[in-house]
């Protein structure tokens, strides 16, 4: 059996696994990479395989950088099963059309790019459209969290809460071959413990392989108490300004967030009469569709809906539809705070509102999650005075505050947490974080845990199945585990 790391190889985007077994090769995610150009090979989906040869693809949430290269993979020929969470397959129905649109946009703007230069090489296109969409949920099969499934003969997989976004589960596969049973975890996306609304991840128990993420491995959240303190200490200070707060926030998982933190500030009487517009029409869909799965949430949520109060709805929040509404914004005087997407300010309507608020500095934009190298959000979370936006140098002038508690990525120690219980396995896999993250975590899980990791390379593939090959490799890992982790507080 082998495994091939298609994506997510020292960098946080485009998880993608392709596991060659003897009954057929399965695919776990099929994401879209989000990173820097010297990266870009990460790109391909079916760089080992031709599509049609996957016979089941397992999908372990509905972040479009592990679900957004679907409809790319459909369009490529592959017509096996999607098997992912009820709330998984609802949330990719809205994501992966709001991915196509901006594909069709993206590939529009560079169509004329291309027209300005003289029609130099073929005429650019888009990865995807909207009419792949449909197809491509066509494929889904809905599964229950802790249901075995048969994904094909030989093989079965469970789901299980990983407490990261709705639906988001790690997925437990049991693979037969040859008379022998080996069980491979791949973590997804592990959320921290204690958030409102979702449950914890969920403990599990044994493994001979783990496929973990890395993406705050070298990092600690802030203490959930005090960052509830600084987000009311910047409301007010917004509020005595009557200035604005802007915030590119992830549409699925931290608006969500965000929006039960604000409801309890509210209705503890904390603030009052504080308008807050959630500004994006994905963010708006995704809060229904949490609404709508019931199932998904947590005791505190569930409890809290039973007794009638909706903690994603409170006095002053205002859901824009229209893109006039989103324009009119930019006339309103403050104080008031804008949600939108994308949540890195690579596309999206946050876009504008950035360009018409980063030059005032009394405003605030208030970073709450990941910020990829070579992403706007990344270049303004580092300090940059001056930045490009929608063809103008806009100067940046308002207070950059990032608050990463609001992380639905476990820290170093919640990772740790994860991978404490499970037992022996023959090599942990460390992915989806970027290359100092991925070795610093590596190197600690080694040290605590005694774990015994490997930070794999793009297009590596590894023979599970090859003691001597695992364990060579695992030899060269020993300068990087007496690497020293840096953890800093994040
Ligand atoms: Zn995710």
């Amino acid at each position: 059996m082998k495994l091939h790391f298609l994506g997510a190889a020292k960098t946080v985007t485009g998880s993608q696994y392709l596991l060659e077994t003897l009954h057929g090769h399965l695919m776990v995610d099929c994401g879209m990479y989000q990173g820097p150009d010297h990266l870009r090979e990460q790109t391909s989906p079916v760089a080992r395989v031709p599509a049609e040869q996957v016979r089941a693809l397992l999908l372990t949430h509905a972040h479009i950088d592990h679900s957004g290269h679907l409809p790319w993979l459909v369009r490529l020929g592959y017509r096996g099963p999607i098997f992912a969470t009820a709330a998984t397959t609802d949330l990719c129905d809205i994501m992966l059309a709001d991915s196509a649109h901006i594909q069709e946009e993206d590939a529009r703007q560079d169509l004329r790019k291309w027209q300005k230069r003289g029609h130099i090489g073929p005429p650019p296109e888009p990865l995807y459209t909207q009419e792949d969409v449909p197809p491509t949920m066509a494929l889904f099969q809905p599964v229950r969290y802790g249901e075995m499934v048969e994904v094909i003969p030989g093989v079965r997989a469970r789901w299980r809460d990983a407490g990261h976004i709705l639906g988001a589960a790690c997925i437990e596969v049991w693979v037969e071959e040859n008379g022998r049973e080996t069980k491979i975890i791949f973590s997804g996306d592990i959320g921290q413990t204690g958030r409102p609304l979702i449950r914890d991840p969920e403990v599990l128990d044994d493994a001979d392989f783990v496929i973990t993420e890395s993406t705050y491995g070298n990092r600690r959240h802030e203490d959930q108490a005090v960052k509830l303190g600084r987000l009311l200490e910047i409301i007010q200070r917004t509020i005595r300004n009557r200035s604005h707060i802007i915030v590119p926030a992830f549409a699925v998982g931290r608006t969500q967030e965000l929006l039960y933190e604000l409801n309890a500030l509210v209705e503890q009487h904390e603030i009052s009469r504080f308008p807050v517009y959630v500004d994006s029409p994905l963010a708006t869909a995704a809060t229904e569709v949490y609404s709508r799965h019931r199932e998904c949430l947590d005791a505190e949520t569930r409890a809290l809906l039973d007794a009638g109060d909706d903690p994603l709805d409170f006095r002053g929040l205002h859901f824009t539809r229209e893109v006039s509404e989103s324009m009119a914004l930019n006339q309103q005087k403050g104080p008031f705070m804008i949600i939108s997407a994308s949540g890195m300010a690579t596309a999206g309507r946050i876009r504008h509102h950035l360009a018409h608020h980063l030059e005032h500095g009394d405003d605030t934009l208030l970073i709450v999650g990941f910020q990829a190298v070579g992403t706007l959000g990344r270049l303004l979370h580092d300090g940059a005075t001056r930045v490009k936006l929608m063809g103008h140098n806009v100067r940046v002038r308002a207070r950059v505050v990032e608050m990463l508690g609001y992380s639905a990525h476990a820290d170093a120690e919640g990772l740790l947490a994860w991978l404490e219980p499970i037992e022996g396995p023959r090599a942990v896999f460390v992915l989806h974080g970027e290359e100092p993250a991925a070795l610093d975590y590596a190197a600690l899980a080694h040290r605590r845990l005694g774990a015994p990791t490997l930070v794999p390379d793009y297009g590596e593939t590894v023979d599970l199945d090859n003691a001597e090959e695992i364990a060579f490799r695992l030899g060269q890992m020993e300068s990087i585990w007496r690497r020293p982790a840096i953890i800093r507080q994040a």
